[in-house]
């Protein structure tokens, strides 16, 4: 069996996060290292590897991901200045948990393009 990633030990509890939401399809915690005054990552308790794998689980988890990501940006406020959603896939997109996982950064001015 696979190494678990930090993601599923910070979802089974057997280590520390910085907690913002929970229900029965998702789990939000504060990033560790915030690259915005708001950068939340949102995961899914379904697990699949990252986006390129989603088809993997079923629509009805797919869906409530995406509604629990916008819940989530909902109770932090951020509806009204907006906000970015990010999904790193691969060497590419510099993903380094393997654990899908959309960052939430909202708070200060995005640019374009994305570095
Ligand atoms: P990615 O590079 O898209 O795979 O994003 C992984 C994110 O997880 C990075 O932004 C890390 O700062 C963050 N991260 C890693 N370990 C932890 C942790 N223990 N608690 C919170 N965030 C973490």
């Amino acid at each position: 069996m696979s190494e678990k990633t930090i993601f599923e030990k910070i979802l089974e509890g057997s280590i520390p996060s910085d907690k913002v939401y929970e229900d029965e399809d998702v789990f939000a915690f504060r990033d560790i290292d915030p690259q915005a005054p708001v950068h939340v990552l949102v995961v899914p308790k379904v697990k699949t590897r990252s986006l390129a794998t989603i088809k993997k689980m079923d629509n009805d988890s797919i869906a409530r991901f995406i509604k629990g990501i916008s819940t989530v940006a909902t109770n932090l406020g951020l509806d009204k200045e907006g906000y970015r959603v990010v999904l790193n896939h691969g060497k590419y997109g510099q993903q380094s948990v393997e654990y899908i996982h959309a960052h939430i950064l909202g708070g200060r001015q995005m640019s374009w393009p994305p570095g």
